[in-house]
C-alpha cells in the first residue's frame, strides 16, 4: 500500500435513490481504481472509498459533475475515515431505514436508450409499451409509500421474469434496481376496449387505436398520470365532437406530435421552445401558431397560440409513429373534474365521451396532469406545474419548520415544507366540486406519507368560503393560519428567488379576499415574509352579481362605464350597449345603486374584463380570464402611447379608473382600432404602475420589486413592466419555478406560515 493511500466517507443527500446513483458510483469507482462500498441510507447515499489520494480527488470531482441525469445532489459531505483495506468496490445492502427521508424523483419521459430499443426489431422489448430503465419511466405516480422499492409501487403486482431480474440485480446494467423494470413476458400490457367495455381483439392494439383515430373516433388513452382524450387534431369534425361531448366549449386543447419537425408544420418553435419540448419533463409548451396550418381552428379558437408537447411514454411514441401530424391530447375528464386514473373510473366517467379505450393494467396511484409552460420575458414561465416537475422541491433560503398550506380555490396546489425544501403538489384543479375536493384531501395524505412530513401549522386562504379554507378549519389537531391571498402571491415570488424582503410587491390578479371584505387584485403591497401593508390599489368599483360578473364581462363593462360617466353612459355609442339588452343593463345598475350582491373590487383582472367588454371583444366567457386573454391577443405589437391616468394619495395611492375608461371610450367613438386601443391600455397599466413603484421607492427606500398574480400570465404586461422597472434601476423578481397564477399560492402560504411559526 503506497504512502498516499487514504480513505474517505462520503454522505450524499438529494434525489439520489431510484435514479441509478449507486451503479453510477460503482462504475466511477472502477474507473478510478478505488475500493470500498456504496449503500442507500435513510437520507441519501453513503460511500466508503479508499485509494491513492489523487484517485480519491478525481473520483469526488466526477461524483458531482457527472452524476446521472435524474439525480440531484443537494448536499455532499466528505469525512476522514480509517482504512479498512477493501480489495474491491461493491454495492452494499441498504442501511436501516433507507429511503425514509430521501427525495422521490418525478415521472420522467422515456430516455434515448429505451427509445432506441423500443424501435429495434432485434431487441427483446421491441414495441413493448412499458419499456423503462433507471434513467426514465414512472416514479411519483406509481409510489404508494416509502422507501421507493418495488413492493411500495403499483409494479408490485408483476413478478419479474428471469431476464428482467438479472438486469435488476446487475450493477453494470442500465436497469439495475429500476423498480418499474418489465418486459412483454412479465410486465403490464395494454388492452383496447369499445365504450361498452368489450375487448377489441387486435394483434397490435396500439396500431388499431391509431386507425380508429384516423377515422375520426375519440379514444381515451391511459398514460402516465391519468387518461387523455385523444382525437386527430386535423379532423375538424372530430375536434368539434370532442368539445361538445366534454362540455369544453372554447378553452384551448393540448396537442401532441411525434417530433419537433411535425410540430414545426403548424407552430413556430424557437430554440428555447425546442429545449423545453425536448426536456425530460416533457411539458406542454405554448407556441405561436403558423399562419397557415392544417390543425382544426377549433383546437384553440381566438388564440394565437397552440399548447403542444412531445410524446413522453412508450405508448405515445408507438401511437404517434402511425403517421398523424398531431393528436389532441386533453385531460380525460368532464370539464373541471379531476383527470380519470382508474380503469373502472375511466369507463364510468368517459364512456359518454370516448368511442374507444386504450387502457393498461399498471395502476396509477396518484394522478398528475400535464405541466404547461411558456417561454416569455427571457425565462420559462409555468402556467401549470405538475407531471415531470412534482415532487421536485423548491429550495428555500432557510431551513424552516414543517408546515402544510392548502392553496386557494382555482388551480389549487398544496405545499409541504421540510428542512430547506418546499414540496408543491401536482395540479389539483379548481376546488369547486366534490371529486376535486376528494383529490385534494387524498393528495395531502399521500404527500405527508411519501415525504414523511408531520406539519406543525396549517396555512389557508383568508377567504372563509373556499373549500381549502374549510378543510383547514375542520382539522382539530393542528393550529391554522389564515393568509391574505396577495400577500401569499408576493411571498411565493420572493421565496423562489431566495429573497427575504421587504420588497415592493405588484400583485396583478383576478380574485383575492381582502381583510376589509372586498375583492382585491390590483395592489402594490410592501411585504416581507410575515407582514404586508397595502400601499396602492386600483380604486374600488362594484361587481354587480358577484361571481356572475366574472362569467359575464359585460357586467364589469357597465360597472366601469357607470363609474366614469354616471347616467350619461346611455349616450355613448358602444357595441356593449347595443349587444346587451337595455333592460338587463338597468337591472344591474339598480343592483349597484341598492348595493345588492355587488361586492367592491380593486381587481386588475376585472378591469381587463371590463375593457374587453367595452371594446366588444367578449361579453360572456367560458373560462376564467378568457376575455382578458383575448384582449391581449388583439393588441398591436408595440406602442408607447398611453391614456391619461390619475391617482389620489392619502393612506395609500388609489388609481382612478375613470380617466382610462374615458380615454378608451373616446378612442372607440373616434374609430381607433381595437388592437390599437388594447395596446394603449396595456401600456397605460405598465407606465402607471412603474411610476407608482418610483413613488413608493422614494418613500420607503426599497428598490426590489416582486411581480406575482394571474395577470402576469399576460406577456405584454410582464415584459413591459420588467422593461420599465429595469430602466429605472429597480431589481425585479419574477416567477420561473412556480406559476404566477394561483397554482403558486401554496408556496407563499407555506413560507409565511413557517416564518410566523419560526418567530
Ligand atoms: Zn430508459
Ligand atoms: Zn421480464
Ligand atoms: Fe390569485
Amino acid at each position: 500500500m503506497s504512502e498516499n493511500y487514504i480513505a474517505r466517507r462520503l454522505e450524499v443527500d438529494g434525489i439520489v435513490q431510484g435514479v441509478g446513483f449507486r451503479p453510477f458510483v460503482y462504475q466511477l469507482a472502477k474507473r478510478h481504481s478505488i475500493n470500498g462500498e456504496v449503500a442507500n441510507t435513510s437520507s441519501g447515499v453513503f460511500i466508503h472509498i479508499e485509494g491513492p489520494d489523487e484517485n480519491i480527488e478525481s473520483f469526488c470531482d466526477d461524483l458531482t459533475h457527472k452524476s446521472p441525469p435524474l439525480s440531484r445532489i443537494t448536499k455532499l459531505s466528505i469525512h476522514q475515515e480509517k482504512i479498512k483495506s477493501y480489495n474491491t468496490f461493491s454495492i452494499a445492502k441498504s442501511i436501516d431505514n433507507a429511503g425514509m427521508a430521501t427525495l422521490i424523483s418525478p415521472d420522467v419521459s422515456i430516455c434515448e436508450d429505451c427509445l432506441h430499443e423500443l424501435f429495434n426489431p432485434d431487441d427483446r422489448r421491441y414495441k413493448y409499451p412499458f419499456i423503462n430503465c433507471t434513467n426514465c419511466g414512472p416514479r411519483y405516480t406509481i409510489i404508494d409509500n416509502i422507501p421507493y422499492d418495488r413492493p411500495n409501487t403499483s409494479m408490485k403486482h408483476f413478478k419479474m421474469c428471469k431476464q428482467c431480474q438479472d438486469e435488476y440485480d446487475n450493477p453494470e446494467n442500465r436497469r439495475f434496481h429500476a423498480q418499474p423494470n418489465a418486459c412483454d413476458v412479465c410486465g403490464p400490457h395494454v388492452t383496447l376496449y369499445d365504450n361498452t367495455r368489450a375487448i377489441i381483439s387486435a394483434g397490435d392494439p396500439i396500431k388499431k387505436t391509431a386507425e380508429f383515430l384516423k377515422q375520426g373516433h375519440i379514444v381515451a388513452i391511459k398514460g402516465l398520470g391519468g387518461a387523455h382524450l385523444a382525437v386527430d387534431a386535423e379532423n375538424h369534425d372530430a375536434v368539434l365532437r370532442l368539445r361538445a361531448r366534454k362540455h369544453r366549449e372554447e378553452k384551448p386543447l393540448a396537442l401532441m406530435s411525434y417530433s419537433i419537425n411535425d410540430i414545426r408544420r403548424y407552430a413556430v418553435v424557437d430554440p428555447e421552445d425546442e429545449s423545453l419540448l425536448l426536456s425530460h419533463q416533457r411539458p406542454i409548451v405554448i407556441l405561436k401558431k403558423r399562419d397557415a396550418n392544417s390543425i382544426s381552428e377549433q383546437v384553440s379558437p381566438g388564440n394565437r397560440y397552440f399548447g403542444t408537447m412531445l410524446p413522453y411514454t412508450p405508448i405515445h411514441y408507438l401511437l404517434l409513429r402511425c403517421g398523424l401530424t398531431a393528436l389532441v391530447m386533453t385531460s380525460g375528464n368532464m370539464s373541471e373534474e379531476p383527470i380519470a386514473i382508474d380503469n373502472e373510473d375511466a369507463f364510468d366517467r368517459l364512456s359518454e365521451i370516448a368511442d374507444f379505450f386504450l387502457m393498461h393494467n399498471r395502476d396509477i396511484y396518484l394522478r398528475s396532469d400535464d405541466s404547461i409552460v411558456r417561454n416569455t420575458a427571457g425565462s420559462i414561465r409555468f402556467i401549470r406545474r405538475s407531471r415531470g416537475y412534482v415532487p421536485t422541491p423548491v429550495f428555500l433560503k432557510h431551513t424552516v419548520p414543517q408546515v402544510l398550506s392548502c392553496g386557494a380555490e382555482l388551480k389549487n396546489t398544496v405545499c409541504l415544507t421540510k428542512n430547506n425544501m418546499a414540496f408543491l403538489s401536482q395540479h389539483i384543479g379548481d376546488l369547486e366540486n366534490a371529486s376535486a375536493y376528494n383529490f385534494f384531501c387524498e393528495t395531502i395524505e399521500h404527500m405527508k406519507r411519501i415525504l414523511n412530513i408531520k406539519p406543525e401549522l396549517l396555512a389557508h386562504d383568508l377567504h372563509p368560503g373556499y373549500l381549502s379554507s374549510r378543510y383547514a378549519m375542520e382539522q382539530s389537531d393542528i393550529e391554522t393560519l389564515p393568509v391574505q391571498h396577495h400577500h401569499a402571491h408576493i411571498v411565493s415570488c420572493m421565496a423562489e428567488n431566495l429573497v427575504d424582503g421587504p420588497v415592493i410587491g405588484l400583485s396583478f390578479d383576478g380574485t383575492g379576499y381582502g381583510p376589509d371584505g372586498s375583492i382585491w387584485g390590483g395592489e402594490i403591497l410592501v411585504a416581507d415574509k410575515k407582514e404586508y401593508t397595502r400601499r396602492a390599489q386600483i380604486s374600488d368599483v362594484l361587481m354587480p352579481g358577484s361571481a356572475a360578473a366574472i362569467r359575464e364581462p359585460w357586467r364589469m363593462a357597465i360597472s366601469y362605464l357607470y363609474d366614469a360617466f354616471g347616467d350619461s353612459y346611455q349616450d355613448l355609442n358602444l357595441p356593449v350597449l347595443k349587444e346587451i339588452d337595455a333592460k338587463n343593463v338597468n337591472i344591474i345598475i339598480e343592483m349597484m345603486l341598492k348595493g345588492v350582491n355587488s361586492p367592491r373590487t380593486s381587481s386588475l383582472g376585472r378591469l381587463f374584463d371590463g375593457v374587453a367588454g367595452i371594446l366588444g371583444i367578449r361579453q360572456t366567457v367560458c373560462y376564467e380570464g378568457q376575455a382578458a386573454m383575448e384582449l391581449e391577443m388583439v393588441a398591436e405589437e408595440k406602442t408607447d402611447e398611453v391614456y391619461d391616468y390619475e391617482w389620489t394619495s392619502g393612506e395609500r395611492y388609489k388609481v382612478l379608473p375613470k380617466p382610462i375608461i374615458s380615454g378608451i371610450v373616446n378612442d372607440m367613438e373616434n374609430g381607433v382600432s381595437i388592437s390599437r386601443i388594447s395596446a394603449k391600455f396595456h401600456m397605460t397599466i405598465i407606465r402607471m404602475f412603474s411610476n407608482l413603484c418610483k413613488h413608493i421607492r422614494t418613500e420607503t427606500g426599497l428598490n426590489r420589486v416582486a411581480l406575482s398574480g394571474g395577470v402576469f400570465q399576460n406577456s405584454i404586461i410582464l415584459t413591459g413592466i420588467i422593461r420599465l422597472l429595469k430602466e429605472q434601476n429597480f431589481q425585479v423578481f419574477t416567477h420561473h419555478l412556480v406559476p404566477t397564477n394561483d397554482g403558486g399560492i401554496s408556496l407563499g402560504q407555506a413560507v409565511i406560515a413557517a416564518a410566523v411559526l419560526g418567530s
